[in-house]
């Protein structure tokens, strides 16, 4: 039975890697917390993730269309990386005064 314990808890290591990480990339503007104007699913097709940097190789990428005015731009993400972006931007950050 411990298998099944050890392996969550492995679930959850990936996950909260992948935060940290997007943590990181917002902090450094790497990632923008804008909201996005637009959102869309399709099949991927070798993309690389904005959020993890790997290649989107299967499954589903999540485009995203972020800023305004003149300074739009489609970022790209795994599903996963997609919803850990969206639930990390909308935490209250530090502004630094
Ligand atoms: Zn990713």
């Amino acid at each position: 039975m411990a298998w099944i314990f050890q392996r969550r808890v492995d679930m959850d290591d990936l996950t909260d890697d992948l935060r940290i990480r997007i943590h990181y990339k917002l902090e450094s503007g790497q990632l923008p917390y804008d909201s996005p104007t637009k959102v869309s699913g399709r099949p991927a097709t070798g993309e690389t993730c904005a959020a993890c940097d790997s290649a989107i190789g299967e499954g589903l990428v999540m485009e995203c269309l972020v800023g305004a005015g003149g300074r739009t731009a489609w970022v790209r993400f795994h599903v996963l990386c997609f919803e850990l972006w969206n639930d990390e931007r909308r935490q209250p950050h530090k502004q630094t005064a």
